[in-house]
């Protein structure tokens, strides 16, 4: 029956996660994965989820299903992180969702049956995830880039951006942006780019969506790193209609618990209306509840003014190692006269940057210094540590200079 099945091209990411595992040598360092590490080289257990973990077994656990849009206080905590003061301003519909991913997929099924868009612009390059969920959801959305990443100079080329939307996108078009810490470059835009990407938008009535994956990985400050979205709710005095996809994966370490938001930014009640009741529909055929636990544990931090409180630490604390490992490897690679560009080590921001690696340069790291990084030379900085980043610096320095 299954025989004629064509052969999958299985997932790079976990493969090379399950060969990393296999890998004996003592030495070596996994630099591919976007799931924070301590110093330790561990999965960080936060301190403010460690606490709300007490508190909520404290209370009577109940194990009952959530209404259909998720824990209700979960999706009030999720606008209030992302909105916080324009919440009041814009009519907002949201959903918890099975984190970003699901946010992602759920937003992408909603426009599909909905406005059917032609196009979807995705960012050169992007989270690689983005085209799968987009192929899989729809095969008649055509998936096209825009430019982003210039390689030659390591910045943001909104030049490219904002010429290859003002000349190819049209009206009814989508667009994936990313709020903040951008999945695999370690670029965002300025405010005043952000400003030109609104503005090409609205000129072009193009739909944007924000995936939020690392709020509070950019700055350390959950609050300034959510500005471009509180930015477009304002924008055309608080018409603009956007969505933003939301993960609570990377910014709580509840990696395995699957928790995140959609909000759709709506320009009238009416309109929410409608939206909502899609929603519900496609959740119920998807999913019909949502998980709890790690809603729960969200809500209690949200909700307590001290969980709140070292949940803000706990952000500084995950961001400033990594801005740590960023001086250390950059300095390393300057230290050892490494040819490259490694300035933007320093200015990219949150887990990862693009090392300018061929695929056979990142393929030697591999096979002989056991550094694993993934095949378009993306580095993770969460796999650096005080007792590694030297010998990753000497790895570099010799697949480059051999
Ligand atoms: N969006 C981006 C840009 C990401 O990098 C990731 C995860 O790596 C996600 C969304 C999805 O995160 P999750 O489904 O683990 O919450």
């Amino acid at each position: 029956l299954f025989d004629l099945i064509p052969e999958e091209i299985p997932d790079g990411s976990f493969a090379m996660i399950e060969d990393f595992k296999t890998d004996s040598h003592d030495k070596k360092v996994n630099l591919s994965p976007g799931i924070y590490r301590d110093e330790n080289a561990k999965t960080w257990v936060l301190p403010s989820v460690k606490q709300a973990r007490v508190a909520r077994v404290d209370q009577t656990f109940d194990h009952d299903i959530s209404p259909q849009l998720g824990y209700p206080s979960l999706v009030s905590t999720a606008q209030q992180i992302t909105f916080r003061d324009t919440l009041s301003t814009r009519v907002i519909t949201s959903m918890q969702t099975i984190a970003g991913t699901g946010a992602n997929h759920f937003i992408a099924q909603f426009l599909s049956e909905t406005i059917q868009p032609k196009t979807v612009w995705l960012s050169a390059p992007s989270w690689e995830n983005h085209p799968k969920i987009w192929g899989h959801v729809s095969s008649a959305i055509k998936q096209r880039t825009y430019p982003y990443y210039d390689y030659q100079t390591s910045t943001l080329d909104i030049e490219g951006m904002i010429s290859t939307l003002r000349m190819d996108g049209s009206n009814g078009d989508v667009i994936v942006l990313q709020a903040c810490a951008h999945n695999p470059t370690g670029l965002d835009p300025s405010r005043e780019s952000w400003e030109r990407i609104g503005q090409i938008c609205e000129e072009k009535g193009i739909f944007p969506i924000f995936d939020s994956a690392y709020q509070g990985f950019a700055t350390g400050d959950p609050y300034n790193d959510a500005w471009p979205i509180r930015h477009f709710a304002t924008r055309s005095n608080g018409t603009m209609e956007f969505a933003v996809a939301q993960s609570f994966s990377k910014n709580f370490g509840l990696y395995g618990e699957r928790i995140g938001a959609l909000h759709i930014v709506t320009r009238n009640e009416e309109s929410a209306g409608k939206v909502e009741a899609v929603l519900k529909k496609i959740s119920r055929a998807e999913i019909t509840s949502t998980p709890s636990f790690g809603a729960k544990i969200v809500a209690t931090i949200f909700h307590k003014p001290e969980l709140k409180e070292q949940w803000y630490k706990d952000l500084k604390t995950m961001s400033g190692r990594l801005g740590d490992m960023r001086k250390r490897l950059h300095d390393g690679l300057i230290q050892r006269n490494t040819p490259g560009n490694w300035g933007h080590l320093l200015t990219d921001v949150g887990m990862f940057s693009m090392m300018g690696l061929s695929q056979k340069q990142v393929a030697a790291l591999r096979e002989n210094f056991h550094v694993y990084l993934l095949p378009t030379g993306r580095l993770s900085f969460t796999g650096l540590t005080h007792k590694n980043v030297e010998y990753v610096a000497d790895s570099i320095h010799h697949v480059i200079t051999l």
